[in-house]
């Protein structure tokens, strides 16, 4: 059977969602597919493994969507200070204080309550679903993938595996990193695996909920500490994340919740509060991948489908959330101005605001990695004088805290060229 939509989005993971909900309050026919059921949050329950540091920028665009609230009902936690520092050993260790140039960005100097809130992404994901399956606008198509794209000049069509065809102008690609619109339109990819990989335990441990977030560089990867909501009894959850090699995350996988736990105290720095128990951990593969085009005729690409970033600074959502809103506004203009809701004059807009940006926080996440894992003494110095600049420069903390929080796109200059000279950059 054939149904008929102006708009077919493909994924319904946080990006895909928010984006039906968005063109479905301003009042476009959308069909919302998904592979997966829709997402659901129980309180009783232990958080997701999944969390994601949702920025300022992102609050303001769930709130917009009217989806901020119900997620906040559910549970969110804020966070005002964010601190990041090196944690790499050299000859003068010993003679010098532990954290040399660690670097606090705090919410009070930036005159805001909090720089973001560390939210699970399953509850962000059901809030969305929620607001998109309310809407007469949005038909959902759960538990269902695409098994055809017709891509053609006067009409798009996607035909789903249990045979449902949905006719369309517009088909969105919001399916992830290894996005099968992003095939079926014969769009390729610039990758780059990198040589960590990512782990993430959920735990709780002794005290209240910290208002900290904070990341320890070593030269094996990042050490994360993301506060999460508080668990009872005096104690709170929250969410570690392990950068570090294939190899070392295999042995640490292998290894019973005790002897993780060991592992855990010895590998991260004091900073981390007495943990009391492991609820949960996954590892990650992270690579940084970026589609050749954005936008092939009826096909336009949008979240990790588009491009998929180093998660150190927690960026990839909020980028996703950047898309969905460019797209939506330039396909709201599209309709204002008569125009094909494909019309390449109108996706093109869209590719040419968001690429740009997309490859410049892709950039920025480079200079971290590369500066960091790094023990030669050069890059260990420019690194701690680098940091030592931004303790000494509040200005160009605050710019930075900016940047990050999505309320500023420009980056500080030095951290500009010095992204435009790392490898691989050109072709991005
Ligand atoms: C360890 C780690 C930590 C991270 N932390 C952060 C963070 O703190 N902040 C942040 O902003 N980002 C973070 N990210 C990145 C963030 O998780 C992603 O950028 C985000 O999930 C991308 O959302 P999306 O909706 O584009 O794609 P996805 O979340 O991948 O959703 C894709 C959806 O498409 C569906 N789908 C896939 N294929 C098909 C198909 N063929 N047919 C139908 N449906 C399909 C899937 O079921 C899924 O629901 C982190 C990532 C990792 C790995």
């Amino acid at each position: 059977m054939t149904q008929a939509f102006d708009i077919v989005i493909v994924g319904a993971g946080m990006v895909g969602a928010a984006l039906a909900t968005g063109l479905g309050r301003s009042g476009f026919r959308v069909a919302l597919v998904d592979r997966g059921s829709a997402p659901e949050f129980d309180p009783s329950l232990p958080p997701d493994i999944r969390v994601s540091a949702l920025s300022a920028g992102s609050e303001r665009y769930l709130n917009d969507l009217d989806v901020w609230p119900g997620m906040l009902a559910m549970r969110a936690t804020p966070y005002a200070r964010l601190a990041v520092w090196d944690e790499t050993r050299h000859p003068l260790s010993n003679l010098l204080p532990r954290k040399v140039a660690d670097v606090v960005f705090d919410a009070s100097n930036l005159s805001a309550r909090h720089l973001g809130h560390i939210v699970e992404n399953r509850i962000t994901q059901q809030a969305l679903w929620n607001s998109a399956a309310a809407l007469n606008s949005v038909s959902l198509f759960p538990d269902n993938a695409v098994s055809h794209l017709e891509n053609g000049d006067h009409h798009a069509a996607v035909t789903l595996e249990d045979g449902t065809e949905l006719e369309c102008q517009l088909v969105v690609g919001a399916d992830g990193a290894a996005s099968g619109v992003r095939e079926l339109a014969g769009i390729g990819v610039t990758k780059d695996q990198y040589q960590q990989q990512a782990m993430v335990i959920s735990v709780r441990y002794q005290g209240p909920v910290e208002d900290i977030t904070w990341q320890g560089f070593y030269p094996s990867g990042p050490r994360a500490f993301l506060p999460l909501h508080a668990a009872g009894n005096g104690e709170s959850w929250a969410s570690l994340v392990w950068y570090d090699s294939p190899e070392q995350l295999a042995h640490l996988k292998s290894l019973d919740n005790r002897a993780l736990m060991a592992e855990i105290q010895n590998a991260f720095p004091p900073e981390l509060p007495l943990l009391t128990h492991i609820e949960a951990k996954a590892s990650f593969p992270i690579a940084r991948q970026h589609a050749k085009t954005y936008v092939n005729n009826r096909v336009v690409l949008v979240g990790d489908a588009a491009h998929t970033i180093n998660p150190l600074a927690g960026q990839g959502v909020n980028l996703g959330f950047q898309d969905a809103h460019c797209l939506q506004t330039v396909i709201r203009e599209a309709k204002r101005a008569g125009c094909d809701l494909a019309d390449p004059e109108w996706l093109t807009k869209y590719e040419q605001q968001r690429r740009p940006a997309n490859r410049r926080m892709m950039m920025v996440m480079d200079v971290f990695y590369h500066l960091f894992s790094n023990r030669t003494p050069p890059l260990h110095l420019l690194r701690n004088l680098g940091l030592g600049a931004a303790k000494a420069m509040p200005f160009a903390r605050n710019r930075v805290a900016k940047y990050a929080m999505g309320i500023d796109d420009e980056l500080p200059p030095l951290i500009r060229q010095l992204a435009e000279r790392l490898p691989g950059m050109k072709q991005l």
